[in-house]
């Protein structure tokens, strides 16, 4: 049976502890992972600290830069490899992962890479009250050994969204992956000998939150921040840890997003937009639309439309020819999700379509797929408007003013994404403005351009990651003042 290993100071470490890591299209066991206990992650980080120290802390930007293009040259090399891993751990359709997950986890090195060598600091030039002159310049230095805490969702993706930036900048990491999704990570420290990048630099501890590595890792003292992704409350948690030593943190964390069409906005263009917002990736995506407004005159029309596109769509494993939906990543989170299914029932909802789990043949009957679901006739205040299930599900409601759109929108603790469907110029943009998100999407959704900031507002996350702003995180600025 294969082992998920950690990997420390360039080597895989085996415990004693281990636990099942299961294919969420089958629930077979398929692997067995390691679990980090306090020794593994205090040898890390005196790894991480050492390597800080030696030949990763005295690289040149160039050669540093050199190296991180190398690991994405070698992820792209072992493709298949990663795809594997990835389709494994996820059950994600093979189309999606191929298209999406490996290439952006290759993409999200060089971006960062290209990032660190070509941004400048700041400078200034003032006179002094003797009439003389000073000069000051900014200097980055990296921030030191970085905890990295991941989802399962896009594991290979997220993970490599903040070790490419953080290596870009001349840190260490730390990286704990799901405890669903152990496979890409540990596979990236096979990448990370090949290319020569210098032992202590990438880690991987594996292992679950509390009383484990994540809760190991968040605490140690020697863990200069915290970058993390996931739900809202974890980050909590993690924050309260943080707060001893004054640690910093970047937190990406969850939505319950609004998707707005108006009756001016290209149809077609916008049920599809919406079909995929709602159910890609299984709705497994913290950008994902959970709530759909829609303004009264299509309301009808539209709601038609969305049962026929997701009725259309195909739920199955992988490999299966035209498969749009996977699994959900766990029995436990099927229970979830089927939760808030049989919940939106009690609480009065129409079920326009799905609701329950399809049929499948074989092995996969023991999967954990579910239906495709769209629900009307709640009110605002129904569990299904309100909390996030991470699930291929929306509520659709009708509205009739931008007034009433945006309260609709905004009436919520979180405030990560937001897509809205329009032709009239003037709504998009006041829309845009109104709507309290740290994404905001017209006429599209999930588009990205990696240079663009990214996170969340309200209770979806603390600070913006991509681009520069990842540096703002990654970076300490100092200042020099000198007097001439
Ligand atoms: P989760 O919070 O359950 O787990 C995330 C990670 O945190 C895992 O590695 C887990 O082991 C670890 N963890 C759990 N408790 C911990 C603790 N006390 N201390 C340290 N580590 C701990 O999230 P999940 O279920 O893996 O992912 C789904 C959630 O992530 C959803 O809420 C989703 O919206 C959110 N998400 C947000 C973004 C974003 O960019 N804003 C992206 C993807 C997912």
């Amino acid at each position: 049976m294969k082992q998920f290993h950690n990997f420390i100071n360039g080597e895989f470490v085996a415990t004693g502890k281990t636990f099942e890591n299961r294919n969420p299209a089958t629930n077979a066991v398929v692997g067995l992972v390691h679990e980090a206990g306090q020794a593994e992650v205090d040898a890390a980080v005196d790894a991480a600290h050492a390597a800080l120290k030696g030949d990763w802390g005295r690289m040149s930007v160039v050669k540093r830069t050199e190296l991180l293009h190398a690991v994405a040259d070698e992820i792209n090399r072992r493709f298949d490899d990663f795809l594997e891993a990835e389709l494994a751990d996820t059950g994600k359709p093979r189309s999606l992962a191929s298209h999406i997950d490996i290439p952006r986890g290759a993409a999200n090195f060089k971006v960062f890479a290209d990032i660190v060598k070509n941004v400048p600091t700041e400078s200034f030039q003032m006179t002094t009250p003797d009439g003389g002159t000073a000069v000051s310049y900014a200097i980055r230095s990296p921030l030191g050994v970085v905890g990295v805490i991941c989802p399962w969702n896009l594991p290979l993706l997220l993970m490599t969204w903040k070790v490419g930036p953080a290596l870009a900048c001349g840190n260490t990491v730390i990286v704990k992956p799901s405890e669903e999704t152990p496979a890409t990570a540990t596979l990236l420290g096979e990448v990370m000998n090949a290319v020569g990048v210098p032992k202590g630099v990438y880690q991987v501890l594996h292992g679950f939150g509390p009383g484990s590595a994540g809760e190991f890792i968040t605490k140690h003292p020697r863990v200069n921040g915290i970058t993390f992704t996931g739900e809202t409350r974890t980050g909590e948690a993690i924050m309260a840890a943080a707060a001893k030593g004054v640690r910093p943190v970047s937190f990406e964390l969850g939505g319950k997003n609004a998707g707005i069409v108006f009756d001016d906005a290209d149809f077609d263009k916008a049920v599809a937009g919406i079909t995929r917002s709602a159910f890609e990736n299984c709705g497994q995506v913290c950008l994902g639309t959970e709530r759909v407004y829609v303004q009264r005159p299509i309301f009808d029309r539209f709601v038609a439309a969305l049962k026929a596109s997701a009725e259309g769509l195909k739920v199955g494993p992988s490999d299966e020819p035209g498969v749009n939906l996977g699994p959900l990543i766990s029995a436990e989170h099927r229970q979830k999700v089927l939760g808030y299914y049989a919940k939106a029932k009690d609480e009065g909802a129409t079920v326009v379509t799905g609701g329950g789990v399809p049929a499948m043949q074989g092995e996969f009957a023991n999967g954990h797929f579910v239906q495709p679901t769209i629900w009307t006739g709640l009110p605002e205040s129904a569990s299904v408007v309100r909390e996030e299930i991470f699930g291929p599900c929306c509520h659709i409601a009708p509205f009739d003013t931008e007034e009433e759109a945006i309260a609709l929108a905004n009436a919520t603790d979180y405030g990560l994404a937001t897509t809205v469907w329009t032709q009239n110029l003037g709504t998009a943009h006041r829309m845009a403005a109104a709507i309290e998100v740290g994404l905001c999407w017209i006429n599209s959704w999930f588009l990205r351009d990696l240079r663009t900031a990214f996170g969340g507002a309200k209770a979806s996350g603390i600070g913006r990651e991509g681009g520069v702003h990842s540096l703002e995180f990654y970076t300490e600025l100092r200042n020099v003042m000198v007097k001439l």
